[in-house]
């Protein structure tokens, strides 16, 4: 079984949810998947700033909540007319749960700082896609079920100053086995929410934002997974930023060691705490482009040469070049294994 997570720009709008289903698809027919998606592009952004609007007493939220509803409702529909069929899938069991919400946060006695009380706000852009993307896979065959709820479950973590949560394995696995193990028994493709999380003691929280990779990396690593993958706009980690650099290339190959090393290094392409959880339990995690599936991205982890031999002080001396073509001619293609 792989775990599959697609961020926001994968999911943005019904053209963008299809192309993402039918990668799903894909994967389907060699193996298990479950699933883990972030918001749609800008969602989160906008559910924080009506959660702030609200938050002031300003009567202005409306425009932005119409606006966040118009586009998932359209996407909904032509997702569920595309096929002809009747539409059976709502989301306006949401729409009332989050205006209730919005009701409530002028009036929040949860106890929780502001700033929190919007962050689990904000969530609901996950909640809202898990529906969507339903939707979506339904026109691939097979049948996939949204898990309502937050798939990862953080405890207090001990030691340190002040306040703090950390995303467990161990809980999770315990809360998310059997309910996934029964969706897959069933032929169920299971869809969960990235961002959004469980404490120990009950109560919703978020891993922060662009968090959803970590959820899937919690996820793989709960699950034995057999594979992570992320799919974003981008196929993987390059030698250089592209955005800036003239000439860059795509790093096939990269052990963890080396893959922390480039995040650290202002890499931007995955949530850098996702490695921990894959590197320990030696679970690959695999970077492709959700709008060019077949192209190489980057592979990290799993069966890598140079991971055992390299020692990770080693890698930072490497110009990013070196490194690039140091990964293709040792170990080949990324698809290779
Ligand atoms: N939707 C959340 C965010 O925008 C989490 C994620 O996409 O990774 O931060
Ligand atoms: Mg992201």
């Amino acid at each position: 079984m792989i775990v599959v997570k697609f961020g926001g720009s994968s999911l943005a709008g019904p053209e963008r949810m299809l192309a993402a289903a039918r990668i799903v698809a894909m994967h389907r027919q060699r193996e298990e998947v479950v699933i883990v998606v972030s918001a749609m592009t800008g969602v989160t952004d906008a559910l924080l700033t009506l959660a702030e609007l609200a938050l002031r007493g300003s009567l202005s939220w409306r425009a932005t909540y119409d606006d966040l509803r118009g586009w998932h409702d359209r996407t909904l529909a032509a997702l569920t007319t595309y096929r002809g069929s009747t539409p059976t899938l709502t989301l306006d069991d949401l729409w009332r749960a989050i205006e209730a919400d919005l009701a409530s946060l002028v009036c929040d006695d949860t106890g929780n700082s502001r700033g929190e009380t919007v962050a689990v706000f904000s969530a609901w852009g996950e909640r809202l896609s898990i529906r969507l993307f339903t939707a979506a896979l339904a026109h691939f065959g097979g049948e996939a079920t949204a898990f309502e709820d937050a798939p990862v479950i953080v405890e207090h973590a001990r030691g340190g100053v002040g306040h703090r949560w950390k995303a467990s394995v161990a809980a999770t696995r315990e809360w998310l086995c059997d309910p996934i193990s029964n969706l897959l028994a069933l032929r169920q493709t299971p869809v969960l929410p990235g961002y959004l999380a469980l404490t120990e003691d009950g109560a919703y929280t978020t891993l922060g934002r662009n968090g959803s990779d970590y959820s899937a990396a919690i996820i793989g690593a709960a699950l034995d997974a057999s594979a992570v993958y992320l799919y974003s706009d981008v196929a993987g980690i390059h030698d250089a930023d592209p955005r800036t650099a003239p000439h860059t290339h795509l790093l096939p190959v990269l052990s963890y060691d080396e893959a922390s090393l480039l995040l650290a290094d202002g890499a931007r392409v995955v949530h850098p705490a996702s490695l921990p959880p894959l590197a320990k339990r030696g679970i690959p995690l695999r970077l492709r482009s959700s709008f060019d599936p077949d192209a190489p991205g980057t592979d990290i982890g799993g069966i890598s040469i140079r991971i055992t031999r390299t020692p990770a002080s080693s890698v930072a001396l490497l110009a990013p070049a070196q490194l690039a073509a140091g990964c293709a001619a040792k170990v080949g293609r990324p698809d290779a294994f």
